[in-house]
């Protein structure tokens, strides 16, 4: 396998782009050698610039759940291209968005449509703030809500990747009213509302991805949910990367718990730039213009990502594919553990129905601090045999890999053969 087009374009993409990329987990850092960069990508493959194809695991972390190009979503996205592509206005596509997504959440009367999941998170925080008149807000540690200064702290995913406690460039003053606890431990946030009695909520990926998988253990989250109401403080569930992935309604409909204020992104713009929060209706009508909490966004609503949106909501709820991503899903969780046996290397596997990836350690991980014994030397071993066999997975240990709808039963030789390989290269 030959990768002389795309270190000649990382070579080239060094002048003006900032390690060349957009965003820095594509920068393979902790892997070693160059990004692959990417000229086009079909269903369930995903082709290089080098003409080398590949299983695509990585989905575009996430948004890509029916795959790449989806008929109907290229349709839909066309159409509405012709139409004129931003407005400063209103659309009926909006409506009808916000229609299937209200739907999906048991207690979201009303969302607002922002451009990322950054730009959702950061608007949920100010509208906990502005509901509960309080300002303390709890992340856990290992949970990634985008690069908001306020809660880029022990924040796993791409600063995990780059070795990064938090980000420089964050005033102490921005983080002063973020609180740290451990996922899965109810105590640890216990002890912050005796300390602290000003905390607005806590935010939490309610099955985490940015430590690698997370899941929550023994009805944690129903537990959260009870204590917070107990503290009349909210539950802030950012679902950008589980909501219409775990299940339709997201990892609340899969763990029976409903979030006061809910993060969505990715899936929901079908791969088109796309962030929305909702609530009930006493929480949301704290939002301009009903409100005094101020959130804008000149494409906010922008219409080809509300038809991508619409498109790909249209077709998960008919295609229904969350039993045939469990089965993928186990499957590839078998292969990887059963390889791992046969060579002797030490490995977990954490998957949630689509989201899924192996830790190369011996504990347990349900937490960030056990996500951090995975040898990641091996990691990076790994990856890059998988890439040279044909599969494409997140460059990091500590980023979940993506399942989507059009993966086949070749597609699943070629990750098992695949694994074979790297996993005796690792051992
Ligand atoms: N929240 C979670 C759980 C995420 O995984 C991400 C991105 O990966 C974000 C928020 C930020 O979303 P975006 O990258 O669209 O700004």
């Amino acid at each position: 396998m030959k990768f002389k087009k795309s270190e000649k374009l990382y070579k080239k993409g060094l002048t003006h782009l900032v390690g060349a990329v957009n965003s820095p987990v594509r920068a393979f850092s902790s892997v070693g050698g160059n990004p692959l960069f990417i000229k086009k990508a079909k269903g369930s493959k995903i082709v290089d610039v080098d003409g080398n194809e590949y299983v695509d695991l990585v989905g575009s972390y996430g948004p890509m759940i029916l795959g790449h190009r989806h008929k109907k979503v290229e349709k839909a996205a066309k159409k509405a291209l012709k139409k004129g592509y931003s407005f400063g206005a209103s659309t009926e596509a909006e409506i009808k968005l916000a229609k299937i997504v209200c739907d999906a959440f048991p207690e979201m009367d009303k969302v607002r449509f922002v451009n990322s999941g950054t730009e959702a998170v950061l608007s949920a925080v100010r509208l906990a703030r502005a509901f509960t008149g309080k300002d303390k807000i709890i992340k856990f540690s290992g949970c990634y809500h985008g690069h908001q200064d306020s809660l880029l702290v022990a924040a796993g995913s791409g600063l995990a990747t780059l070795s990064l406690p938090g980000s420089k460039g964050v005033p102490k003053g921005a983080v002063k009213n973020t609180l740290i606890a451990e996922y899965n431990n109810l105590e640890s946030v216990k002890k912050h509302f005796e300390n602290h009695d000003d905390i607005a909520g806590v935010i939490i990926e309610p099955i985490c991805g940015n430590m690698g998988v997370a899941i929550p253990q023994n009805e944690f989250l129903i537990e959260l949910k009870k204590y917070l109401k107990s503290k009349n403080a909210l539950l802030i569930a950012d679902e950008v990367m589980t909501g219409f992935r775990s299940k339709f309604g997201g990892a609340q409909e899969l763990l029976g718990v409903a979030a006061d204020i809910t993060c969505l992104g990715k899936v929901i713009g079908g791969g088109f730039p796309v962030g929305a929060y909702g609530a009930r209706n006493e929480i949301m009508e704290q939002v301009a213009p009903l409100g005094g909490m101020y959130q804008a966004g000149t494409l906010s609503g922008n219409p080809i990502a509300m038809a991508g949106g619409i498109s790909t909501l249209t077709e998960l709820k008919k295609q229904n594919p969350y039993d045939k991503f469990e089965e993928i899903g186990s499957i590839i969780e078998v292969i990887l553990l059963e390889t791992a046996k046969k060579y002797n290397v030490d490995l977990v596997v954490n998957r949630f129905g689509s989201m899924l990836n192996p830790f190369f350690t011996k504990t347990k991980v349900t937490n960030f601090e056990e996500a951090q014994t995975s040898d990641t030397k091996k990691f990076a071993v790994f990856f890059w045999e998988m890439i040279k066999n044909g599969v494409f997975l997140p460059p990091s240990q500590f980023e979940a890999w993506f399942l989507n709808s059009a993966i086949s039963d070749k597609d699943i030789q070629v990750i098992a053969n695949a694994t074979d390989k790297a996993m005796r290269k690792v051992a």
